[in-house]
Parts: structure tokens; sequence; C-alpha cells
């Protein structure tokens, strides 16, 4: 078998939650193209159904939507508990699930900082753990977390230090449970994203300086495409990346080697 053929993901069984749109929609699709059956989970369950139909129609597998707040444990919970009923294993979490809040510093209200830390590390944390005890059981997994560039630079001006923290967290989490589960066939990777243009960022007006300024700091001289984030999610997911764990898969136009 060649290599492109080893890379295909046909009959696994993946979830991604923040799926409905955006990063996680676009890696989803990729996922389903490579002949994976998936859930999409998200909070914006409306959303997350048209995504399914439009993924199942697009590749012939299946694609269901799971409402959960990753933030809820009873909610990942019965998320997994809906996902094994209809699936019967999981092969791959991909944990992308997450929010920015800008605030400077010295304004920044616990409350944001709690909401940040909730969704993009807890939440990361909670569905990780969840698929990580159903993969241990089965005898393997691959776990894909969402971080960030910002968990590796501060991309001043914009000012987040919540954000920044969290990702920055959600590598160390990714390392930890790797370092855990090496033995134990359960894999965990993350990747970190530059600056990505997805529908909601580049429909937005408000937000069209704000993509000049991100293209011009950037050495690519362009913001990321979701799309060129598929293929090393692919990978990961994937048998040929058995030899990869507790690694950050950084795709961000050069940003981060200034
Ligand atoms: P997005 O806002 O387009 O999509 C996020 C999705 O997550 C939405 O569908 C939303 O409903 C869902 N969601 C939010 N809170 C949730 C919760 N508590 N429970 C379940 N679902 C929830 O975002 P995106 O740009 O696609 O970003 C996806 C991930 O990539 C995030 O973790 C983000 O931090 C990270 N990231 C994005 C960029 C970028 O430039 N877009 C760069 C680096 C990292």
């Amino acid at each position: 078998m060649g290599i492109i053929e080893k890379m295909r993901l046909d009959g696994k069984k993946i979830f991604v939650t923040g799926g409905a749109r955006g990063i996680g929609k676009s890696v989803a699709t990729a996922f389903a193209e490579a002949g994976a059956d998936l859930a999409i989970v998200d909070l914006d369950v409306e959303e997350a159904k048209k995504t399914a139909k439009e993924i199942a129609e697009m590749n012939g597998t299946k694609a269901i939507a799971i409402k959960a707040d990753v933030t809820k444990p009873e909610d990942v919970n019965a998320m997994i508990g809906q996902f094994l009923a209809e699936f019967d294993r999981l092969d791959v979490a991909f944990c992308n699930a997450g929010i920015c809040i800008n605030a400077p510093a010295e304004d920044m209200t616990f409350e944001q900082w709690k909401k940040v830390i909730d969704i993009n590390l807890s939440g990361v944390f909670l569905t990780a753990h969840a698929a990580g005890k159903v993969m241990l059981k089965q005898g393997g997994g691959s776990i894909i977390n969402t971080a960030s560039m910002s968990a590796h630079i501060v991309n001043y001006p914009q000012p987040q230090c919540a954000y920044n923290a969290s990702k920055a967290g959600v590598i160390q989490l990714t390392k930890s449970l790797a370092v855990e589960w090496a033995t134990r066939n359960v894999r965990v990777n993350s990747i970190s994203p530059g600056y990505m243009g997805t529908e909601l960022t580049l429909n937005s007006p408000s937000l069209k300086p704000l993509i000049e300024q991100w293209s011009d700091m950037t050495p690519a001289k362009r913001i990321g495409k979701p799309e060129e984030l598929q293929s090393i999610c692919v990978y990961l997911a994937g048998d040929t990346s058995s030899f990869t764990t507790g690694s950050d898969f950084v795709v961000d136009g050069g940003f981060t080697s200034i």
C-alpha cells in the first residue's frame, strides 16, 4: 500500500468539538473526505446539524451532530455516551472548541478570564480526558488539541492574556497526557494555527482592518486558510503518525519565526 493510501481514515470514528463552523468544520470535512465517520459536537446544534448534513452528502460517510458544552462534564459524558451508541468505538478526538476575549490585562475581569480558561483549557481537558478513557480501554486512539501560535508568542498589539495563557496550557496538557499514555497506544498532539481567516472573520467589515494588519505582520504577508490545517490533522488522526505523540505543530505562515 502506498503512503497516500496508508494515510486514509476509512472506517475511523471521530468527534470534532467546535465543529459547526470555522477550523473545526474544515478539518471535519477533510476527515470525512479521507473516509471517516464523525460527530460534529458544538454548542450551536442547529449549525452543527447543517454542517453534518453537508459533510455526509458530500462524502457518503456518516456524520451526525451532537449538542454539548465542552465546559460541562455532564454534557461531555453524555456526548461520549451518544457517540459510542452511534459508532461503537472512538478512534480520534479533535478537541478544538475555543473562544478569544480581547481586553487589556488591567481591564480584564475575572469572569472574562474564567470564561476563556473554562472553554479553551478546561474544555480541552474534559473532552481529551473523556476520549482518552475510552481509547485506553479499547487499546488505542489519537487525540488532537487545538492550541494556537499565541501559546508560543504574544501577538501584540491585541491584548488577550487569558487566551495566551489558556493556549500555553493546552500545549502542556497535551504533552502531559501524551507521556502518561504513550505506552498504551493513545497519542496526543496539538496544532498551533497562526491567524486564520474563517467565514466569520473574513465576512466581518469590522475585522477588515485587523485582517490587513495581521497579514502585514505575517512573513507570508497573508493570513491562513482553515484548509491549510487539514493535512496535518489528517496525518495526526491516521496510522502513519504512529510514532508522533506530545508534539505541537505550528502552522502560521512564519509568524513565530520572526
Ligand atoms: P469559530 O468561532 O469559528 O468556531 C468555534 C466553534 O466552537 C463554534 O462553532 C462555537 O459554537 C463552538 N463553541 C464555542 N464554545 C463552545 C463550547 N463551550 N462548547 C462547545 N462548542 C463551543 O472559531 P475558529 O476560528 O474556527 O477557532 C477554532 C479553534 O482554533 C479555537 O480553539 C481557536 O482558539 C483556535 N484558533 C483559531 C485561530 C484563528 O485565527 N481563527 C488561530 C489560532 C487558533
